[in-house]
């Protein structure tokens, strides 16, 4: 399974836009966050009505997260004549829709996405970032491919170090910030370098970056992304 970035910045870092990533399986979408920047960018990168089904499946509800997905919703529905499925653990996302004029009927909701998809899993794992909000990193496998998408998360949940540990987690895509601060709402590198040992962490893939950090994390070891565009 390939994730294609169309973003990997921070909220308060747009150069990079928005972090947001897609994969394919057997001809549908599944769209993993939907912030400010995405709905332009997923529409330069894919002909999104060639596809069966577009799964939109969501971290938590911060706008550089979720700020295109109403626009993206009108526009399957209004447009592509498709109804798209969006996926949280959380009913309050049917709230903010509907706050943004998107009728319960343009969208189908699901908590989880749960055997929608025969033979691939995407599991919600809840992660620390907001006091406010539920927040959400995934867990995704399909055949021998297992990865970790962090959402914004200030640590990774021990569960997840462990099979990353193991070798059963391939990959961990994790939330990583250059600004050490108080409020602990993202993981500071000085802390991801404390729990990764160096000979572990290529395979980490570090995201939602608010600064062009790429060349210090690449030194300490990390993996970084190439955006889209
Ligand atoms: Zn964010
Ligand atoms: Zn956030």
């Amino acid at each position: 399974m390939k994730l294609t970035f169309l973003g990997s910045g921070a909220c308060f870092y747009p150069k990079l836009h928005n972090t947001s990533a897609y994969f394919t399986y057997n001809n549908n979408l599944i769209l993993l966050d939907c912030g400010e920047t995405v709905y332009e960018r997923l529409l330069q990168c894919e002909d999104i009505a060639s596809y069966g089904q577009i799964y939109v499946v969501l971290t938590h509800l911060h706008a550089d997260h979720v700020g295109s997905l109403g626009s993206l919703l009108s526009y399957c529905t209004c447009v592509l004549k498709k109804r798209i499925y969006v996926i949280y653990p959380n009913e309050q996302v049917c709230k903010l829709l509907s706050l943004l004029g998107i009728a319960d009927d343009f969208y189908y909701y699901k908590k989880t996405l749960g055997n929608e998809l025969e033979g691939l899993s995407v599991i919600p794992v809840k992660v620390s970032h907001a006091s406010d909000m539920e927040c959400f990193g995934y867990e995704i496998q399909c055949g021998k491919s297992h990865i970790y998408y962090s959402g914004d998360a200030s640590d990774i949940p021990e569960e997840i170090l462990v099979k990353f540990k193991s070798g059963e987690i391939q990959t961990i895509h994790q939330d990583t910030s250059t600004h050490e601060s108080n409020s602990s709402s993202h993981m500071y590198v000085g802390k991801l370098e404390k729990k990764i040992p160096f000979e572990e962490r290529k395979r980490i893939v570090c995201m939602h970056l608010d600064s062009d950090c790429h060349k210090e994390l690449e030194e300490k070891g990390f993996s970084t992304i190439e955006a889209f565009g």
